[in-house]
């Protein structure tokens, strides 16, 4: 059975009453909408938790464009049922008096992390979320906390958050999904027209054939290939597409230079702002 729960006070209450009998808490922070990539999160949690909580929150604090939060989808309903079909436990679904009752003025030093890809392309995101996601730590106390590689440079940033406080839980990275056709699945995808979904294969088809050719050329010449394949749609203006050390995000020149490597991609088709990544070595 699925607990719905909106405030904190019930949210902690909730959590009181049942941590005694149980071993582990994993927790799902999501914005909603959805779909088989949070799914996965939650299927993972539900298997290696005694009680999975997730929680939708479209935090307006970590959005950097006022229309982007304006017509994010809250198709909550749908979601609910799709909570209870996959085993969570727990949803929780404050507003946003209830996560901020007063404007939130603590900073993060992120480092480069906030001034690269997604940290330079949307001034003050990693605040907002670094910012939201204390909060359902603290509130939750999880003993795992479930993020999904799609947003990788997130889940450094959520690893900086858990080093600075040293929180005591574990987190967890889950493979990205995609449709049929390779577009990583997300919240977003449903704003794009029939031309623009069409399009949209080329973000993951550019980061696999980088991969293809990492054993043929250097990274700077992969990554030219890539931008090639990108520039083949005139809908899609790329915002990057990087090779990075997967650890630091910063850029690498010899494939050697790295253990783990990966290339992150964002661009904007239409109205809509996607992103992707994939290992090149891992
Ligand atoms: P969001 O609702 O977009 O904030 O995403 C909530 C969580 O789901 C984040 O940890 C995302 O990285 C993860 N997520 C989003 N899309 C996918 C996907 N296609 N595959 C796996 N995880 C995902």
């Amino acid at each position: 059975m699925l607990d719905i729960l909106k405030t904190r006070a019930e949210l902690t209450r909730f959590l009181n009453e049942r941590r005694s009998g149980i071993s582990s808490i994993g927790l799902v922070p999501t914005m909603g909408a959805l779909h088989e990539g949070h799914l996965s999160l939650v299927t993972r949690s539900a298997e290696e938790n005694d009680l999975t909580v997730c929680s939708i929150f479209v935090n307006p604090t970590q959005f950097n464009d006022p229309s982007d939060l304006a017509r994010y989808p809250r198709p909550v309903e749908s979601d609910i049922r799709k909570l209870t079909k996959t085993g969570c436990d727990l949803l929780f679904m404050p507003d946003a008096e209830e996560i901020y009752p007063e404007e939130e003025s603590w900073h993060m030093e992120l480092g480069e992390l906030e001034r690269v890809m997604e940290g330079k392309f949307r001034p003050g995101h990693y605040q907002g979320v670094t910012q939201v996601v204390k909060k359902l730590f603290d509130l939750v106390a999880p003993d795992r906390a479930y993020f999904g590689q799609k947003d990788y440079q997130q889940f450094l940033v959520i690893g900086e958050l858990v080093r600075q406080f040293s929180i005591p839980l574990e987190l967890v990275c889950c493979p990205t999904q995609r449709e049929a056709d390779g577009l990583a699945m997300s919240s977003r995808n449903i704003h794009l027209s029939p031309e623009e979904r069409k399009e949209a294969v080329l973000l993951s088809k550019a980061l696999f054939l980088i991969r293809s050719l990492a054993n043929e050329m250097s990274p700077a010449e992969a990554r030219d290939k890539g931008l090639e394949l990108l520039g083949s749609s005139p809908l899609i203006q790329v915002e990057y597409l990087e090779i990075a050390h997967a650890d630091t995000l910063r850029p690498v020149t010899d494939w050697n230079e790295a253990s783990r490597v990966i290339a992150l991609v964002a661009v904007r088709i239409g109205q809509t702002r996607l992103i992707d990544n994939l290992f090149i070595k891992h």
